[in-house]
């Protein structure tokens, strides 16, 4: 039996309880973590906030802070198989995405680690004499970083690098589902040279994660979750008053006009819903399709998802796994059932598979006789493709745009001026056109509506972990001569 630690101001612990993490391919426990009580969340924030006030961490250079990222960079690179493997092991995550995700996590701390040392403030061309005024931009403070448990690395990293960048130190608390990379990924960290206090990383359920972001000391919270969970968040933070950003849910549509290049937009189709088993906030889950070639793309999806290898996690030759828990293959159980109940149609799949693991096989669902139903509205957080067909443009644009949500949008279209259209009509926060899933620590990433605020990648990432300093200097050496006089 593993057993995974927190890491609290440089030191390796127990919490004071732990708990069982289970293996998704086989149903059984396989590692011990630690469970943060309250106890262990001040004393992580405490340890966050001392670091943020200590010479060591304060006082350090931004091209100095740069250069610790950069070694994490190389670390994280050079240790990507070992916690690709614990990622999948503790998430059903399979291993051909966990290899490839996290070698490019290690891509977003080298691009933060150029960013630390240029972030710069501006001077204002003041309207009173004898005055200079200037900006300052400043870390905002102790960052209180939240995650789900899928692409858990990813999600962290995307938090964890530009608020370190900034000069931030963060509380991070991992999923209490497959929270393995994370508590592995600490030592990691701790080898890098970092004053002690400067990353924390915790693990438990709900109670920590409302313990952190409430807790008085924290200045801003990065979370990524449920839009339910963010609403507690955003409640929370009523109480330390601490920014957020958040990073949540989707719906994404994915719009397939009748001159787009059907083979193309049908393995987009398959990768943006069916990689990670659906379980990826970005999914393309609601394939909106030209009347008139529906049956035709169809028919090319559904022999493109009955051919998917459905396997180990750990197997390289596995396309799709478990789903990361017993809840989650319980959900789109229940959403099918939900929505064939009301004339939806099964086009493939359906019907979780017989074992332990927690198997659920690529899905399709025709929605032509139900447009209410549950499946085209709830993320299921697995792999479930819902379909309905659009007669033109414009219900095109009104069925893409019928959701509370607002994270990502795929058109496949040859139409260049079509193209154009629908990127300026859509209402969410990326749109992909003849492609899908393609993100970049370069490229910022979040959503509109239900799908949250703030940006994660990108320079826009950066800012938010800063706060702005206004400074007033006066030049003149004469006594300030009248003190009732506003200048
Ligand atoms: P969740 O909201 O249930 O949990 C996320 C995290 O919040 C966990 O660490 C959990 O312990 C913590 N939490 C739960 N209750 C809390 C509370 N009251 N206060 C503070 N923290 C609390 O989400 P989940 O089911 O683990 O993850 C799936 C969700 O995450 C989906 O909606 C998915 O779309 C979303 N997601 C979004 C993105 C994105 O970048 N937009 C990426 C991945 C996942």
């Amino acid at each position: 039996m593993q057993i995974f630690q927190h890491y609290i101001g440089g030191q390796f612990s127990d919490g004071a309880t732990q708990f069982e993490s289970l293996d998704p391919a086989t149903g059984q426990v396989w590692a011990l973590m630690a469970n943060a009580c309250e106890d262990d969340v001040n004393a992580a924030v405490q340890a966050a906030q001392g670091a943020f006030l200590s010479p060591e961490w304060a006082g350090m250079t931004a091209t100095a802070r740069g250069k610790l990222l950069s070694t994490l960079a190389d670390l994280v690179a050079e240790n990507a198989q070992r916690l690709a493997e614990i990622e999948t092991r503790d998430t059903g995550k399979i291993i051909r995405e966990t290899s490839a995700q996290i070698a490019y996590v290690a891509e977003y701390f080298r691009y933060f680690a150029g960013l630390a040392d240029k972030i710069e403030g501006a001077h204002l061309p003041i309207d009173k004499p004898d005055m200079e005024v200037w900006l300052r931009r400043e870390p905002v403070g102790v960052v209180a970083a939240v995650v789900p448990w899928n692409s858990q690395l990813f999600l962290s990293a995307v938090k964890i690098a530009p608020a370190l960048a900034a000069g931030c130190t963060v509380v991070l608390k991992a999923s209490e589902d497959g929270p393995a990379p994370m508590l592995e990924f600490a030592k990691i960290f701790d080898q890098v040279g970092f004053p002690k206090g400067v990353l924390n990383i915790i693990t438990g359920g709900p109670d920590a994660g409302a313990a952190l972001t409430r807790h008085p000391k924290v200045d801003h919270v990065a979370f990524t979750g449920g839009a339910e969970t963010a609403r507690h968040i955003v409640r929370n933070s009523a109480e330390n008053l601490a920014t957020t950003s958040l990073e949540l849910g989707g719906k994404s549509p994915f719009i397939v006009f009748d001159d787009a290049d059907i083979e193309s937009a049908a393995n987009a189709q398959v990768s943006g819903i069916f990689a990670a088993t659906g379980q990826s906030c970005v999914a393309g889950s609601r394939l909106l399709v030209h009347a008139s070639i529906k049956d035709e793309f169809l028919a090319c999806l559904k022999a493109k998802a009955e051919a998917i290898v459905i396997g180990a996690p750990d197997d390289m030759a596995t396309e799709v796994g478990p789903l990361c828990t017993m809840r989650q293959r319980e959900t789109a159980k229940d959403l099918i059932a939900r929505s064939l109940d009301v004339g939806a149609k099964l086009v493939t799949g359906g019907v979780a598979l017989e074992g332990d693991g927690f198997y659920f096989p690529p899905t399709i669902i025709d929605c032509a006789n139900a447009p209410d139903a549950p499946c085209l509205s709830n993320e299921f957080f697995g792999p479930v493709l819902s379909v309905l067909s659009f007669e033109d443009e414009a219900e095109a644009i009104e069925m893409a745009n019928d959701t509370e949500f607002g994270l990502a949008a795929g058109v496949f279209t040859q139409n260049l001026t079509r193209a154009h259209r629908m990127i300026n009509a859509i209402r969410s926060g990326i749109v992909w056109v003849n492609t899908y899933r393609a993100v970049s620590p370069i490229a910022p990433f979040g959503g509109y509506g239900l799908s949250g605020h703030g940006r994660e990648g990108g320079l826009q990432a950066l800012l938010d972990y800063t706060t702005i300093k206004t400074v007033w200097l006066r030049t003149s050496d004469d006594p300030i001569p009248d003190p009732f006089i506003m200048r």
